[in-house]
């Protein structure tokens, strides 16, 4: 059990709760639950602000441990279908944190560049810094995902990309990276209402694409697409957690429970003075 949690509302840490396992259905989910969690959105949002704070000490202490040569860093992995919230996890979430020590990085259509590339170069390369939390707002989980369900290539390629994935995920925790993948999921229904909300607010519809309503149409095959990511690439060392998205209070705590969850594992301290400090507080004195 994580420190601070006695008599916290998780009955069952998050960690647990939401891990996904090999009888994770997709098709099953329920949007609205909150696995493992015991209380209301008023308890979870101040439960936020408190854990966000924590957080915030854990990376400080990340951040501080890889300025003197730690070489580990945490990678938060995002997915979602539109509307799921994962913007918004960025802002509520990893907002707690101070922004220097955030390797952010999104992945929309493959740039012309990109495109000459293998799917992984431009994940590589936004690949978090020692001492960084690393966030992919989408990933190179879209090349099993969308180019799946729009075969943007053909199987023969997509299918091979699952072992590649995990063989390149091995790669990147064996250098110091802790790995959390997170899966948003929200339903059909809360993804309507969320979509006609853009529409209403014009200050919402910058969000708004159309393309997101020829998508709804493919749900089944995103399901499925989703499924076999799931299946195929939930490996012990870069774990697949569910979140149920459909109230955003809960999947903003969920995640930052994982968060801190895997900085605590990481055990840190604060880094040890590189130079004498008595001598450095006498000099000080004297100056
Ligand atoms: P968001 O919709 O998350 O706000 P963008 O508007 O930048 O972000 O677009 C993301 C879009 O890019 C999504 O529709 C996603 O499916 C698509 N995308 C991401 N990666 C790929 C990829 N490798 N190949 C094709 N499309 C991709």
């Amino acid at each position: 059990m994580s420190k601070d949690t006695e008599n916290s509302p998780w009955t069952i840490p998050a960690t647990e709760a939401l891990r996904a396992g090999p009888h994770t259905r997709v098709a099953d989910i329920d949007a609205d639950a909150t696995p493992g969690f015991e209380g209301d959105k008023e308890l979870g949002t101040r439960l936020l602000e408190e854990r966000g704070a924590y957080l915030s000490d854990l990376q400080e202490k990340l951040f501080a441990n890889g300025r003197s040569g730690d070489r580990r860093s945490v990678l938060l992995v995002l997915q979602g279908m539109d509307t799921a919230g994962k913007g918004g996890m960025v802002r509520h979430v990893i907002g707690h944190v101070d922004p220097q020590g955030v390797d952010h990085a999104s992945f929309g259509v493959p740039t012309p560049e990109e495109k000459q590339h293998h799917y992984l170069w431009r994940i590589n390369k936004a690949l978090p810094r020692a001492g960084q939390i690393g966030v992919f707002d989408r990933s190179h989980y879209e090349d099993v995902l969308v180019v799946r369900v729009h075969n943007l290539v053909p199987e023969k390629v997509w299918s091979t990309r699952y072992d590649e994935i995990n063989q390149f995920e091995r790669e990147i925790v064996d250098n110091g990276t802790t790995i959390v993948k997170v899966a948003m999921f929200v339903s059909l229904d809360e993804q309507k209402k969320r979509l006609a909300e853009r529409l209403e607010r014009p200050d919402k519809h910058w969000k708004y694409n159309p393309s997101d309503v020829t998508e709804r149409a493919l749900w089944p095959e995103y399901q499925e697409a989703y499924q076999a990511m799931l299946d195929k690439t939930n490996t012990d060392y870069a774990p697949w957690y569910v979140i149920p998205s459909n109230r955003k209070w809960f999947s903003r705590i969920a995640v930052g429970e994982l968060l801190i969850d895997a900085l605590e594992r990481l055990d840190l301290d604060w880094p040890a003075a590189q130079f004498d400090v008595e001598l450095e507080k006498k000099r000080l004195a004297q100056s």
